[in-house]
Parts: structure tokens; sequence; C-alpha cells
């Protein structure tokens, strides 16, 4: 049987794939990233969700906003509105975030022995975040594999699935989405209008279900 070490933002997909791999490994850790994000709101949600499932987490500071400034995400660019327009969306491109997050992931991993890393990528982030497309997957994975004796297997469980999958299926599992933070704003409440909360909105729609966010 095998450990895990899962990338965990504390977003509805890397919440229903920890959930997941608690059920598929003998052993989780969760690793999240405070990279400077205005939705750091986030990473109080990914704390506590892993001190509920009894799930040892790691949070590592990586300063993006110190030389990220364009990225809407982490610099003085507004969050767009909307998720029409593709030029808007990349407004929220942190550009080559997720390699660097698995690289430091795979770090970590290699120092607790730990042989898989999961991360959420899913289907409807390929066109505009181009290290979440399957090539990047299976290419990084096989740098991965070499980067030290101890070898990391790569996976994204998810690389096939919509939003609205990924949710049918944490619906499934009877998964309690309430806690999870989606908005790219960090405000009191999910702002409605970002392309995160719009898409999220929509995967519910799509399941018939009731966001609990909403209703609290
Ligand atoms: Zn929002």
């Amino acid at each position: 049987m095998e450990k895990a070490l899962i990338v965990y933002s504390g977003g509805l997909d890397s919440f229903t794939l920890l959930n997941l791999a608690k059920q598929k490994f003998r052993q989780v850790m969760a690793v999240s990233f405070d990279y400077g994000q205005k939705h750091r709101k986030e990473l109080n949600f990914a704390s506590e969700c892993a001190q509920r499932l009894n799930i040892e987490h790691k949070v590592i500071r990586l300063p993006f906003e110190e030389f990220l400034s364009e990225s809407a995400l982490v610099g003085a660019t507004k969050v767009p509105e909307g998720n029409y327009d593709k030029e808007k969306m990349k407004l929220t491109v942190v550009p080559n975030r997720n390699m660097i997050m698995i690289s430091v992931a795979a770090s970590l991993a290699i120092s607790k022995k730990i042989n898989y890393i999961w991360y959420a990528a899913h289907s409807g982030d390929h066109e505009i975040y181009p290290d979440c497309r399957p090539e990047f997957i299976s290419k990084l994975s096989n740098v991965l594999e070499i980067c030290d004796y101890h070898k990391i297997v790569l996976e994204a469980p998810f690389q096939n699935l919509t939003k609205t999958d990924i949710l049918k299926m944490g619906l499934e599992m009877k998964l309690d989405y309430s806690q999870t933070w989606t908005c790219y704003e960090g405000k009191d409440l999910p702002c409605g209008k970002c392309s995160a909360c719009i898409e999220r909105a929509n995967s519910f729609k799509e399941n018939n279900a009731k966001d609990p966010l909403n209703e609290l």
C-alpha cells in the first residue's frame, strides 16, 4: 500500500481529490501553497478540512506576488468578471505556477518517502492554463521519476473530467462542499462574478444541486 501527497488548494476540485485519495491510499498528506493569492482564504478552508479528515497538512510560502504583479490572482490587476472572454481569463494565469508547486511538492514527497503526487487539473483548465494540459502532466511525471533515486509518480486523476463531472463524483461520495472556497476574490462571501464563481455555479446547476456556500 502506498502513500500519496495531494496538492490541495482548498477549492472544489482538490477537495474532491483529497477525499478520493483518502479512500485509495494507506496514508495521505496534503500540501497547500501561500503564493500571495488574493483568495488566501482558501488556505483556511484547506487547513480546517485537513484537520477534520485527520490528514497531515503543510502550507508552504511561495512569494509569487514579489515578481508577478501582472497576474490578477496575485498582483494589482483586478480579478476579471465573467468567464466568456478568454483574453480576460488569461489575466488569472500565474505563469508556470503548477510546475513550481509540483516541484516543491516533490521535494516534500521525497523527504517523506511518499511515492505518489496527485493534483487536481481537469479538462476545463486546458485551454487557459497550459500547465494543466495532459502533455504537461505526462512529461513532468517523466522528469519527476528521475529527479531523485526515490521514485515519484505524478498523477492528475481528473485530467479528462470537467468540473461538473468532479462535482458529480463528490456529491455521490456525499462530500460537504461548504468546506471549500472557490472565489478568486477573498471576501466574506463569494463574489458570484469571477470566472471561478461562475464555473462553480454552473457545475452545481448542471448537477441539479444547490451550493451549500450560498446557503450559509
Ligand atoms: Zn468570485
